[in-house]
């Protein structure tokens, strides 16, 4: 066990040298500009994995990224500070503070789907908490997982921050078997997520589990239908629908469903163009085996519009489908890509017995004019985070935290809480020497009446 290669890493740790204020910030500042120094590689990166134009990687990967990191730099200070708590009367003098302490040595294991930003928007956490980490970027986005190392290897000697390449099934539970990390971060399937929480649960290892699910999208009558429509289509077909967070299906109020197609129709076009191959702004699927996965959705009801498919190219274009039955796979899974399955309801009863067949989508989002509706939306349905009237952005917004609930994952990170995710959060009282009642020790008999007083 001592010969690990991992326990350098723990050794460095346990010298404190990750712990300093100013350590953390000229850590997160080296990791700022060597992102801005090879950002053009980044792009193409993206770019080979997954077809993303340069704005799109800016305003998904590495724009959300630096936005972290700058929040991450402005805050560590205030982050870092012990906080003051208040003491109760049996306690009296003392006084308590929270101090914030790095967890140790964390493995951080991310997915291809946003391969850049869903591994290092949770290292800014990691740096900025005070630890060491292992960076576990997914083999299905080879250029990202490379560019990675390259930014990351020559940057931190490998006892602070490490990056270990390969296939995830392998890799990950032989290091998981052979050393005790102090938090696994995983963001990906929930299948593996399982795995992870196995392989996590046998050293009592705390895990960050950021999954995925089936997220609705909720169209009332009375709802802004253009704005919806718009919304949705970016939500949707971002990333060729291939985000956790995408609005996996769409219902839709009955009244409203014919002009919501022809708009959503509309939207696809002005986005994309009439030839959607052809366009800059519109991603490709991941691999071959995914590709055929989506494909055979295309059974599970009728196409509406798009279905328009290249395989050598890994091109799927902006699909509609009715007509699907709720036990078919296309209602069953998480479809991550560029198909919308759009269903009918003609009351709330209706809609949210479709959405309990999910529970706890990872993602929740209503398009409704209607401020009772939206609460009894907001009441009824147990999601990880959401939107009224948008989809997606709330993923954007670093002042909150961002994670599942129930199937969809386990803790949540984003900004400060990213910063909590990797600090035990650790309390200290503080007691007086001078006062000292001897009240409080035995024997206690006769004493039951002042404990009743003191203790409530
Ligand atoms: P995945 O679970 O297949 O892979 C994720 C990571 O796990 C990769 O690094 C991979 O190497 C590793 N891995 C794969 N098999 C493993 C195994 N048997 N044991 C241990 N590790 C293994 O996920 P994916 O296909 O890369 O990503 C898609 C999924 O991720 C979707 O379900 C999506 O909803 C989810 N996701 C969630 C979020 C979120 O923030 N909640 C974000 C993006 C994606």
């Amino acid at each position: 066990m001592s010969q690990h290669p991992l326990n350098e890493m723990r050794s460095y740790f346990e010298t404190g040298a990750t712990l300093s204020y100013n350590f953390r910030k000229q850590k997160l500042k080296q990791l700022e500009q060597a992102l801005l120094m090879h950002e053009e590689e980044i792009y193409e990166a993206l770019y080979a994995d997954l077809k993303k134009s340069k704005e799109e990687a800016y305003a998904t990967e590495l724009g959300l990224l630096l936005g972290e990191l700058r929040l991450a730099l402005r805050n560590l200070k205030k982050w870092m500070r012990p906080q003051s708590a208040r003491t109760d009367l049996v306690n009296f003098p003392s006084s308590t503070k929270i101090y914030q302490d790095p967890l140790g040595v964390v493995l951080i294991i991310a997915p291809w789907n946003y391969p850049l930003q869903l591994q290092l928007i949770p290292l800014v956490g990691a740096i900025a908490a005070g630890n060491c980490v292992v960076l576990k970027p997914s083999e299905l986005a080879p250029a990202t997982a490379a560019i990675i190392e390259k930014i990351i290897s020559p940057l931190f000697p490998p006892e602070y921050v490490q990056v270990v390449q390969g296939d995830g099934a392998s890799v990950i539970p032989s290091m998981m078997g052979s050393f005790r990390f102090d938090h696994v971060f995983y963001t990906g399937s929930i299948p593996v997520g399982k795995i992870i929480y196995q392989l996590a649960a046998k050293d009592l290892v705390p895990v960050t589990l950021e999954l995925g699910g089936k997220s609705p999208v909720i169209v009332e009558a009375g709802a802004d239908l253009t704005v919806a429509a718009r919304r949705i289509v970016l939500g949707k077909y971002l990333n060729a629908g291939q985000t956790c967070i995408a609005p996996d299906y769409l219902l839709v109020d009955k009244t409203a469903k014919s002009e919501l197609i022809e708009k959503i129709k509309t939207c696809i076009d002005s986005f994309y163009g009439k030839n959607k191959m052809q366009s800059g702004d519109y991603g490709k699927i991941i691999n071959e085996k995914r590709f055929d996965k989506l494909l055979g959705y295309f059974q599970d009801g009728k196409l509406v519009y798009g279905g328009e498919h290249d395989r050598s190219k890994l091109f799927m274009s902006p699909t509609i489908m009715e007509n699907v039955s709720l036990d078919s796979a296309l209602m069953k899974e998480e479809i991550f890509g560029p198909i919308l399955p759009m269903l009918e309801f003609s009351s709330f009863e209706e809609a949210l017995s479709i959405v309990k067949q999910n529970p706890n989508p990872l993602a929740f989002y209503l398009f409704s004019a209607n401020p009772q509706q939206q609460q009894a939306w907001v009441k009824a349905v147990h999601f990880g985070g959401g939107c009224i009237n948008n989809t997606a952005y709330h993923f954007a917004n670093y002042h909150i935290g961002f994670g599942g609930i129930g199937n969809s994952g386990i803790g949540s990170y984003h900004g400060k809480h990213s910063f909590d995710t990797f600090s035990h959060a650790k309390p200290l009282m503080k007691t007086p020497v001078w006062f000292d009642p001897s009240f409080k020790y035995p024997p206690y008999k006769g004493k039951i009446r002042l404990f009743k007083w003191f203790i409530k």
